[in-house]
């Protein structure tokens, strides 16, 4: 029997861990915080649970444009958030599925250890004193917040997202500090809560890894709605002045709010692993270098997940997770394909998106043809006033192949389906015109974004 060691309970190992006992492998995970991992307890599920309780407020905030009579106080809709109760219910969301992905490992037939874990050779983890002989090691100990060390995180006024769920009152005056997903989706999330929101973005724009279309659609939904957006500058430093905090900016300028929320990238949890010295190669940021088939250049030693900073989507982890065991494990496997994951920035409205970008049209990168779609023309999207989105589609320029999408709109991270499958499946916009999208539904913006962009057969 095969016996796999997987260090790190997260999405990446957890999900390995299930593949490999099907296989029949004999399997062990040692994780230090929880299985499910950071994903599950500080990360992912968290932030989108908080997400949940402040949609739902964005949403009773406009219910008098529906007709609904919302009490007012201050001339504003009277909306107030018990962030005590918002958090505990945070985190109790997050240690239950925590300890429901824990239940169905064990039940699976997993070993899992509690502890710290380090390989002392390729075949073998050291957990404390134990020794734990193994055929196949999985790496899949994910990543932290990175610091400033003129913005050190307290914990009281300066904050990184994993201490936001200790906070027992809402940030009066929140100044986020990096634009990208996570800052962007955090700016938003506590101004639909109630915080007055500054946000903090070295580049032109919000999101500049995202499609440029809609990053423009949520800047301005962001500004709307009354947050400040300061373009071009960086925090030089942070100071927690007692009562609150200064951010000072690399134009010299200073902005004062109650609390600063660092979100300024990751940092792999790659040192003490014992990795280098058993010739695992990290790169210049110590993030593991894999295949496409999670192989590092330590045979035997397979790594998976943000620690090797190759996507860092909860799906991507658990993804190079399960390919890691079916490849280990004797199994046909196919390569990690980036071209085909979807993912979304969790704001509101959603912008999910998948495959190909207009930006790779545009840089000649691929010959495609693309379509834009303003959500305003949608009938279903007027009913529910939301009128802030689009549909992008982009099609192989001859055969009209799907080749990527993006959707800004309420629930955008379930309507992108549609457009998965269609890259995924190789269809083309014929495809998708042809298939019967209810009437009204916001997926009608799909299958008509798909219509326009089908061309007549050559006579
Ligand atoms: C705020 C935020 C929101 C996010 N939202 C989304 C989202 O909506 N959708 C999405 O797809 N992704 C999201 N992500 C990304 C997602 O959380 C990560 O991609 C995912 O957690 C990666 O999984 P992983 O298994 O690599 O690592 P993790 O989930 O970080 O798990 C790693 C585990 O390894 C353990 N560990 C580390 N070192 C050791 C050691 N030496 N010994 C033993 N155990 C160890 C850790 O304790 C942890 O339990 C978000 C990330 C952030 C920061």
């Amino acid at each position: 029997m095969t016996k796999v060691v997987i260090i790190g309970g997260g999405p990446g190992g957890y999900e390995a861990a299930l593949v490999a006992v099907q296989l029949g492998a004999d399997v062990t995970i040692v994780d230090r915080d929880g299985i499910g991992g950071a994903c599950v307890l500080t990360d992912c599920v968290p932030s989108k649970t908080l997400i949940a309780t402040s949609v739902r407020s964005t949403y009773v905030r406009e219910a008098a444009r529906l007709g609904i009579d919302v009490a007012e106080s201050d001339g504003r809709p009277g909306v107030s958030v018990d962030l005590t109760t918002v958090n505990a219910r945070v985190k109790r969301l997050a240690q239950a599925q925590s300890d429901d992905t824990a239940a169905r490992v064990v039940k699976e037939g997993v070993e899992v250890i509690p502890g710290e874990a380090r390989l002392v050779d390729p075949r073998i983890v050291a957990v404390g004193d134990r020794r734990i002989h193994a055929d196949v090691v999985l790496v899949a100990t994910g990543a932290h917040p990175r610091e400033l060390p003129s913005a050190r995180p307290d914990g009281e006024r300066i904050l990184t997202w994993r201490h936001l769920y200790d906070l027992d009152r809402l940030p009066e005056k929140l100044i986020v500090v990096g634009s990208g997903v996570t800052g962007a989706e955090f700016a938003n999330a506590y101004q639909g809560l109630g915080s007055e929101v500054t946000l903090v973005s070295s580049r032109e724009r919000v999101m500049p890894t995202q499609d440029a279309d809609a990053a423009e659609v949520l800047e301005g939904v962001f500004r709307r709605l009354g947050m400040t957006v300061l373009s071009k500058t960086r925090a030089e430093s942070v100071t927690n002045t007692g009562d609150g905090v200064l951010v000072t900016l690399s134009d010299g300028r200073t902005v004062e709010g109650s609390h600063c929320l660092m979100t300024v990238g990751m940092i792999p949890n790659t040192a003490d692993l014992g990795l280098e010295e058993i010739g695992v190669r990290l790169d210049d940021g110590g993030f593991v270098q894999v295949d496409r088939v999670s192989r590092t250049s330590t045979s035997g030693v397979y790594a998976a997940g943000d620690c090797t900073g190759v996507n860092m989507l909860a799906s991507v982890a658990a993804m190079q997770g399960r390919i890691a065991m079916w490849h280990a494990l004797g199994e046909a496997v196919s390569p990690l394909k980036l071209s085909t994951v979807a993912s979304t920035v969790f704001t509101h409205p959603e912008l999910a998106s998948v495959g190909a970008t207009e930006g790779d049209v545009r840089s000649g990168r691929i010959d495609a043809r693309v379509v834009n779609l303003p959500l305003d023309t949608n009938p279903r999207a007027k009913m529910t006033n939301s009128k802030d989105g689009f549909v992008k589609l982009i099609c192989r320029q001859h055969t009209g192949i799907v080749m990527g999408g993006v959707i800004v709109g309420p629930r955008a991270s379930e309507l992108i389906l549609a457009v998965s499958v269609a890259v995924q499946q190789r269809l083309t916009v014929d495809d998708l015109a042809h298939t019967f999208a209810v009437y009204p539904s916001l997926s009608g913006s799909v299958t008509e974004a798909a219509r326009s962009l089908m061309q007549a057969s050559p006579e």
